[in-house]
């Protein structure tokens, strides 16, 4: 079952190692262990539904803890400390278009907001109910999940929009196909919030990101059905699929969405290049994507990721001997790993390993072909959990991203770090900050950063901990005139920060469009900007 309070399947736990705790603690000290509230606590806190009897409404006080907070760091403080203070009033689960309709008419008529929901993985607080006299309904698209139409030809297929990442591939792969969307949230995260948060996989550069992928579909809005067809291309004035792609509930409900799909590849592998600083592994990702080699997954991690990702891995006999064979070819305390990934056709592929292997030996690289690459292939969607594990030795964790020109990503990069490293001086306490290149395009590339430092007993004084952090790193990416998230949306903690990118009439037409929609402000209150 899906934790209530945390990442992850409840059957599912991250072996974390002594010596992967003994690493954290060097660094930012011994965490406090602190109870969790339990999960009875919170139910007790739950009102009786505002909400008036319906057929598809489920006002269960479980279901409303489990629907109440996504996976942002203030999500996670409010459903650990148990300091959680809303709930939506009802959890309804549509199973077709007509359920969909009847619950905007009806929200309507009876002036309650409705949340979409698809799982509920958001790190920006998208879903969260506002406090306020309004009933609150959260549409969970779980039931609405099924492969509705494949063609085999054009390479496209309809799903429901509730369909995981696993259901549409599980759907897809006995036929062939592919999707190939693959956030790190893959387990959970559904079509629908992949598009409404214009989400962006790792192997994005073969299968494309979310925009690229979503072709068309149905938004049902409180003013009713808006269909975006499905053209492979069209220049009929502006695309409305682009109202829809990072619209955070507030435009409508997504039902269904048509996809371009890839048949099963016939080659895919994963490797690893060791780099002896920075500056050479920088130079060689941005040849390598300048020259538009077509691999399917990129990232370049800093030396502190690079020793993070071995050390807390826990491996320690891996560790140890992939450190002396490392330092033994020259790559002491200063290097950086790149990973990266191969798919499709095994001639093309075998075309464009030569071409990385070249590209990487210019900047001084040595390339790992059989054990790192595979090793984060097998781990990509179990490392999330590791969070759980930090948390309950005492330490919050959080990760910030962004986008910058190569010419500036950088320095920003650096002034980022700087402000988290600092951001808690006044408190005294040191931090584990690490950032990798995520994302790369031939102008720039996507910065991902993790910042991990320790909670205290209190709810409030951790919290107050996380938005200086938070805050500090914003204002630097603000400063710079980069963009809040790559990737992650905007919801409710980045909402502050959207004006200074969109400016004054930006905010406005945005606004303008998504009232049109919806005059009375029923969907997702509070989420990418605040309501009048
Ligand atoms: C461990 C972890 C790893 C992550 N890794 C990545 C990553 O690699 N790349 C990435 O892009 N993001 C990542 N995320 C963020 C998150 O998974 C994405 O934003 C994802 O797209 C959210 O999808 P969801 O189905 O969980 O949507 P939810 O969290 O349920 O909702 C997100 C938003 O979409 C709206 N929405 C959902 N369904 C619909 C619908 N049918 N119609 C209209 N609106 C809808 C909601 O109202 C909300 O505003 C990660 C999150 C976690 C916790």
């Amino acid at each position: 079952m899906k934790r209530w309070n945390g990442w992850g399947r409840d059957e599912y736990h991250y072996h974390f190692a002594p010596s992967a705790k003994a690493f954290v603690e060097n660094i930012v000290g011994k965490g406090e262990i602190i109870p969790d509230a339990s999960l009875e606590s919170i139910i007790k806190k739950v009102s009786k539904s505002r909400l008036p009897q319906h057929p598809l409404f489920n006002d269960s006080a479980d279901v409303r803890v489990r629907r109440a907070r996504g996976q942002s760091f203030p999500d996670w403080a409010a459903m650990r400390y148990g300091s959680v203070d809303t709930f939506p009033d009802a959890v309804a689960s549509p199973t077709s278009q007509e359920d969909i309709e009847s619950i905007l008419a009806l929200a309507k008529k009876e002036k309650f907001n409705v949340i979409p929901y698809g799982g509920g993985t958001s790190v920006v607080g998208h879903i969260n109910p506002e406090k306020g006299d309004t009933p609150t309904l959260t549409v969970d698209m779980c039931a609405y999940d099924q492969l509705l139409d494949l063609d085999e030809v054009s390479h496209t297929a309809t799903f429901g929009a509730g369909a995981s990442g696993p259901q549409i591939e599980d759907a897809l792969a006995v036929r062939g196909f592919k999707l190939g969307h693959y956030p790190q949230s893959h387990e959970f995260s559904t079509l629908g919030g992949w598009i409404a948060s214009r989400s962006v996989g790792t192997q994005c550069y073969y299968y494309g990101r979310i925009e690229h992928l979503f072709l068309g579909g149905s938004m049902h809005t409180p003013q009713g059905r808006l269909d975006m067809p499905a053209f492979s291309a069209s220049a009929a004035g502006p695309d409305l699929r682009h109202f829809a792609l990072g619209s955070e509930g507030r435009m409508g409900i997504i039902s269904d969405a048509t996809v371009r799909i890839s048949p099963l590849p016939e080659f895919e592998h994963f490797y690893a290049v060791f780099y002896p600083d920075w500056e050479h592994g920088f130079a060689a990702l941005r040849e390598m994507v300048q020259a538009r080699l077509d691999v399917s997954m990129l990232r370049l991690l800093d030396k502190f990721e690079t020793e993070s990702t071995l050390q807390l891995s826990g491996k320690e006999k891996l560790v140890n001997f992939a450190d002396s064979g490392l330092r033994l070819i020259g790559m002491g305390e200063e290097r950086c790993m790149m990973l990266f990934g191969i798919t499709g056709l095994a001639p093309i592929a075998r075309n464009t390993l030569r071409q990385a292997h070249a590209i990487a030996r210019k900047h001084k690289g040595f390339l790992e072909r059989s054990f790192i690459g595979k090793l984060w292939y097998k781990s990509r969607f179990t490392t999330p959990y590791l969070r759980n594990n930090l948390w309950e030795c005492g330490y919050g964790l959080d990760t910030l991203e962004t986008v910058f020109p190569w010419s500036k990503v950088a320095e920003v990069k650096d002034e980022v770090e700087e402000a988290l490293f600092t951001g808690l001086e006044a408190e005294n306490e040191k931090l584990i900050v690490f950032s990798h290149l995520s994302h790369m395009y031939t102008d720039g590339a996507s910065l991902y950063v993790t910042y991990l430092f320790r909670r205290t007993a209190d709810a409030e004084e951790t919290l107050e901990r996380w938005k200086k952090l938070k805050a500090a790193a914003s204002q630097v990416i603000v400063k710079h005139s980069g963009t809040i998230s790559h990737q992650h949306g905007v919801g409710v903690d980045h909402r502050p920060y959207l004006p200074s990118e969109k400016g004054e009439l930006g905010m406005e037409s945005m606004r303008a469009f998504y009232e049109a929609c919806d005059p009375n402000h029923i969907m997702n209150p509070g989420k990418l900007y605040k309501d009048r």
